[in-house]
């Protein structure tokens, strides 16, 4: 098993200056109609926009994306998609192509959201959409995360599994397409009673990029933006950036309130 503590002093001295932050509105299936999406969008564009250090990502449900991308594309913004399919087109009734992503001016896909991953999607599925978004031009927000912690630390083993599973056969040259995304599930969502602390995010980089070294055993693996998901709010926001030493935050519930994710950007580009 990975000994946290012994990474931290190696990776500390790791230059992380080239990282640029990231702010991730992950909107699941919100809003109920277009003009709502719109609304959102336009309250949140203009902050996003000034916000120069700080790409922010919008990813909304699949069929406001291409309303949304017509609107402009404003410089800092970006947009992303909340899932794909693994092939490019044909009999797969429901499904969505990284090319039809690609297709509609998103460059970003969420792939292994735990709210997918809860409805069957496996590592295997989880790297074959991992794939496929890469082989077609998409950066690949791959999301991991536990259900819960336990004392002996399984919870390590478990996480650092999904990275080698979901990463399968990702090459070294595909690496400035990926960001990892770090999501306890146990903090995620209205149920949440709170959010990771500060301090075991910052444990949980460290891991991710020691399984990335392991795996691509090039510096470049560091490079590789972690950005942390779960009860996100403007009021953790600066800790949880700071102290957990993230390159940004992926957020659910809060990025669908136009002042609450405003003033995320904010301190985000701020810091
Ligand atoms: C998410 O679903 O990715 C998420 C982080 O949700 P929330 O911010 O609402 O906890």
């Amino acid at each position: 098993m990975l000994n946290i503590s012994a990474c931290v002093f190696v990776l500390q001295y790791f230059d992380m200056g080239k990282i640029k932050k990231f702010v991730i509105g992950n909107w699941k299936m919100n809003p109920i109609d277009a003009d709502s999406a719109i609304e959102i969008f336009s309250g949140v564009r203009g902050t996003a926009a000034r916000a120069k250090e700080t790409r922010t990502i919008i990813a909304p449900p699949f069929i406001f994306l291409n309303t949304l991308t017509r609107m402009g594309n404003d410089k800092n913004i970006s947009f992303g998609a909340q899932n794909c399919y693994f092939e490019e087109k044909g009999a797969y009734t429901g499904e969505i192509s990284p090319t039809m992503i690609k297709g509609m001016s998103a460059d970003y896909c969420i792939i292994g959201h735990s709210e997918r991953r809860s409805l069957g999607e496996t590592n295997d599925i989880v790297n074959c959409k991992v794939r496929a978004a890469l082989r077609n031009g998409l950066t690949v927000i791959l999301c991991i995360g536990e259900a819960e912690r336990d004392a002996e630390g399984v919870y390590l083993g478990f996480l650092e599994t999904e990275l080698r599973e979901g990463l399968a056969s990702v090459t070294k040259k595909q690496l400035p397409q990926l960001l990892i995304a770090y999501e306890p599930i146990w903090a995620i969502g209205k149920s949440a009673e709170k959010s990771c602390a500060p301090r075991d995010v910052h444990e949980m980089v460290i891991l991710v990029r020691k399984v990335l070294k392991d795996i691509f055993r090039v510096n470049a693996a560091l490079e590789v933006p972690v950005v942390y998901g779960g009860s996100v709010a403007a009021q953790n926001t600066e800790e949880l950036v700071r102290e957990g030493n993230v390159n940004g935050l992926l957020v659910g519930g809060a990025s669908l309130v136009v002042a609450n994710f405003c003033k995320i950007i904010e301190i985000v580009d701020a810091l």
